[in-house]
């Protein structure tokens, strides 16, 4: 007969944990883009996520132009050895064209940003010329067909600057003002609600002057999340703190499904919690509980709830902002229209060791910075339990060590995720 192993608390990785890759993989089929476009001023585009491909209908530059202060030639006047006097026969400023054409021999004044004259096809920089009244100097080291920038090089006409899908940085606004384009067409913007959950979680109220009750925590997570779905410009909808009851929490997922299209709690989810909790969850909608194969966070609820994706994140406030980070921001992106949904990850080297087993992914609170050798290094902002919220707030990333990453020891490469993008 065969002996099956119960699965025990001693086991390193418990058998039923679901690996994280395949759970973003059933997350990513959750959530589909949202319907609903909108047309957006080129003023109020930035973070919005683009339905269509933004196409240029013009060259830009629009003209061929001088890169730089100097003057324009012809190349064959560019002499093969000695020196060429060339005539100034006009001035050419950005916004104010020469009207002539320039004829061998001559040369004009041109200064950055100028449409560049007819006839010349050569910027030689001011620094390289010797000037003597209405004639110039050149040498021969001067280039034929330099200093000029040429109509259509950054952009062509017909040519998709922006692709669909593309949540829009300052400089993709830019791009869109250079091109003329006053307006885009974006998705609807995503609506998220979000919530508390338990009996010993204690709003945070400016009125309120008494010392905290005995056993309660400030409902830190709250604050976490709307700043985590703020960063996420979407519309925020804030219910509060619900009570470890069935129809609290009934009640709660019911009106935020009415509400908005992601739902996302903290606490409740965990084995041991009240059953009618988890019971609340199970009856509004079609939601699944996971066990993950990660740390922190290993519960997480998530499933749809009529039209809406909801996300039950755990209820330590590392964990809340670990699993957000991990599956929530992927997948509201994906309900955003975005298209590149993976958080920005580069290699480190760690400077200290971390004991690990394969077959989890685990999330550590990293400071990361450049070495005198310019490499980027890593260390732990210290103790990490899942409670300690200071860790994240010292941290500038996450280190993540995937399932098959064993223990590290100092100097090896690991994969970091920096919190902090310079650009959007
Ligand atoms: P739970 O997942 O509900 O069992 O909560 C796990 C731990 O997180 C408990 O110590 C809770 O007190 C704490 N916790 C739950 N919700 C919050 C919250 N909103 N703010 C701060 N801590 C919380
Ligand atoms: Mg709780």
């Amino acid at each position: 007969m065969a002996i099956i192993k119960q699965p025990s608390c001693d086991d390193p990785i418990e058998p039923a944990l679901l690996p994280v890759a395949e759970a973003m993989r059933r997350l990513s089929a959750l959530s589909e883009v949202v319907t609903g476009t909108e047309q957006v001023a080129t003023a109020d585009s930035a973070n919005r996520v683009l339905s269509k491909p933004v196409v240029s209908a013009i060259n830009v530059p629009s003209e061929t132009n001088s890169a730089m202060d100097g003057f324009a030639i012809q190349q064959n006047d560019i002499p093969s050895t000695g020196e060429a006097s060339l005539r100034v026969v006009g001035e050419a400023f950005a916004g104010r064209s020469f009207n002539g054409t320039v004829q061998t021999g001559e040369a004009v004044r041109v200064f950055t940003g100028a449409v560049l004259p007819k006839g010349a096809d050569t910027v030689v920089i001011q620094e390289h010329v010797a000037v003597d009244g209405e004639r110039i100097a050149i040498d021969s080291e001067v280039q034929a067909g330099r200093n000029v920038r040429h109509a259509g090089e950054d952009l062509t006409v017909g040519q998709t600057v922006l692709e669909a899908g593309r949540q829009l940085t300052a400089a993709d606004v830019g791009l869109i003002a250079s091109i003329g384009i006053t307006s885009v067409e974006v998705t609807r913007q995503l609506k998220v609600a979000f919530f508390s959950t338990g009996d010993e979680v204690h709003p945070l109220d400016k009125a309120d002057t008494q010392p905290l009750p005995e056993g309660m925590v400030y409902d830190s997570n709250r604050h976490t999340l709307r700043c985590l779905l703020q960063a996420m410009h979407v519309e925020v909808i804030d219910l509060g703190i619900v009570r470890d009851t069935l129809d609290d929490t009934v009640a709660a997922l019911r009106k935020a499904s009415e509400l908005a299209d992601v739902i996302v709690s903290s606490g409740g989810i965990s084995a041991g919690e009240a059953d009618y909790v988890t019971q609340a969850f199970h009856e509004v909608g079609d939601v699944s509980f996971w066990k993950l194969a990660m740390r922190p966070g290993r519960p997480l609820a998530c499933g749809k709830i009529g039209e809406a994706t909801f996300f039950g994140l755990p209820g330590n406030p590392v964990a809340v902002m670990v699993t957000f980070l991990a599956f929530v921001q992927p997948a509201i992106k994906q309900r955003m229209g975005v298209t590149h949904t993976e958080p920005f990850a580069v290699p480190a080297v760690i400077k200290s060791s971390i004991k690990k087993s394969p077959g989890r992914t685990e999330y550590q609170r990293g400071i990361s910075s450049l070495s005198a050798e310019g490499v980027l290094q890593v260390e732990l902002t210290g103790k990490q339990g899942a409670g300690r919220l200071s860790s994240m707030s010292a941290a500038n990333c996450l280190i993540v060590l995937g399932d098959d990453v064993d223990s590290v020891v100092e100097g090896d490469q690991v994969v970091v995720w920096p919190f902090a993008g310079l650009l959007s």
